[in-house]
């Protein structure tokens, strides 16, 4: 074996190595239940910042979308667990449920209206690689449609090919940053800290 081909193989080895490891310990992680860890090698950057160009916006949006991706976005459930539930988790926009990401991305009431907009967008987007057949076939409940928001490439073999999913993970990714704008903005109107 020459010095080119040892390093190859070392290299594979090393990753491999790193993947395995990643996985059995993101297994038992809460935080990362969405993200699709099969789709994780190491040494490759990650589908939501795949699917991105280099301007500022995007990468803003894609910072973001990896928080949500990782459960390292704050929720309300995070801050109840975090203080040993002195605080609440019940959502502090809407008041009816607790706050988890679920919640945040299919259910809160005053969310709805920039939510409505962007899963309009996504689903049609995604009926044009899949049919409304199989779009009614994979997403039809919120734990569904929350893992596709979070990480699409979670359904990469449903959507055939990786040009498909890198344009649907950007329309996640901006739907994202849309749903966290409003909650900021929501949060700052009725004083919340
Ligand atoms: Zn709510």
């Amino acid at each position: 074996m020459n010095k080119l081909q040892w390093k190859h193989q070392y290299k594979i080895a090393i990753n491999n190595y790193w993947s395995k490891t990643y996985k059995d310990q993101s297994a038992n992680k809460s935080t990362l239940k969405h993200l699709c860890v099969d789709q994780v090698e190491i040494g490759k950057p990650h589908q939501i910042w795949q699917s991105i160009g280099s301007s500022v916006t995007e990468v803003k949006r894609s910072i973001n979308h990896c928080r949500i991706a990782t459960g390292t976005y704050l929720l309300q459930t995070n801050i109840a667990k975090f203080s040993n539930n002195k605080e609440t988790a019940t959502c502090p926009l809407c008041g009816l449920e607790e706050e988890d990401m679920t919640h945040m991305l299919t259910s809160c009431i005053l969310l709805h209206g920039v939510r409505k907009t962007h899963l309009l967008r996504l689903k049609n987007i995604i009926i044009g690689y899949i049919g409304l057949r199989q779009w009614n076939e994979f997403f039809s409940d919120k734990q569904s449609i929350t893992q596709l928001i979070v990480d699409p490439s979670y359904y990469s073999k449903t959507m055939k090919s990786l040009s498909n999913l890198a344009h649907i993970t950007k329309a996640t990714s901006e739907m994202c940053y849309e749903i966290h704008h409003k909650r900021l903005i929501l949060k700052l109107e009725l004083n919340i800290t």
